[in-house]
């Protein structure tokens, strides 16, 4: 059964060192916390997830075994960008680093199958380039219903990430283009 303990009742018994539900303050005075981060490496770096460009900062520690661990990614708060601040994907950012949940190779679900297997990345480029052909012939358009020469390719469309640099991003946009496509979007369209 609780007790009825006021709050004046409570700081009293507070104060001698033993509080109504039993715990001994003066023995948790002495438990000292020690940081996860203590004596890690800080480095700074950017976001990779969007042009906001956030500013991060990645603390690393060398294991007992030699390997650098990342044991936390923070918000830089010197930044003038986000003064510490990350939003949901920013704050997520050690998740790519260390999640085991993470894809890391290529995954393949042929027609028909019911499972995903991992498939190399020279098996995923041919297929992708091969299923890439065999679209753009079957949808290339010469000419639209007004008789307009407009060769382009509705078949498919290309969607960009966010991490693209704008290298990446420009020569995305040329290979596609080149392509015939129409269809280009971009998920930092935000
Ligand atoms: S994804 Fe979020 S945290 Fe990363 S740069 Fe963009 S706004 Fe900043």
């Amino acid at each position: 059964m609780f007790m009825d303990v006021s709050r004046r009742h409570f700081l009293q018994l507070g104060a001698v060192g033993v509080t109504p539900l039993g715990f001994d303050l003066a023995e948790a005075t002495k438990v000292k916390q020690r940081l996860r981060i203590e004596g890690a490496t800080v480095s700074r770096t950017i976001c990779p997830y969007c042009a906001v460009g956030c500013a991060l900062l990645a603390y690393t520690k060398k294991a007992s075994d030699g390997h650098v661990e990342l044991l936390q990614i923070e918000g830089d708060p010197d930044s003038p960008v986000n003064e510490g601040r990350l939003c949901p994907k920013g704050a997520s950012a050690l998740q790519l680093a260390i999640s085991r949940r993470r894809v890391e190779s290529p995954m393949y679900r042929a027609p028909g199958a019911t499972e995903w297997a991992k498939v190399s990345w020279d098996f995923a480029l041919d297929k992708l380039a091969s299923n890439i052909k065999a679209s753009r012939d079957r949808t290339f358009v010469t000419t639209d219903g007004n008789g307009n020469v407009v060769n382009r390719c509705e078949g498919i469309a290309f969607a960009g990430g966010a991490a693209f640099s704008s290298e990446e991003g420009y020569l995305a946009t040329k290979l596609m283009r080149g392509l015939g496509l129409i269809y280009l979007e971009q998920q930092a369209r935000v």
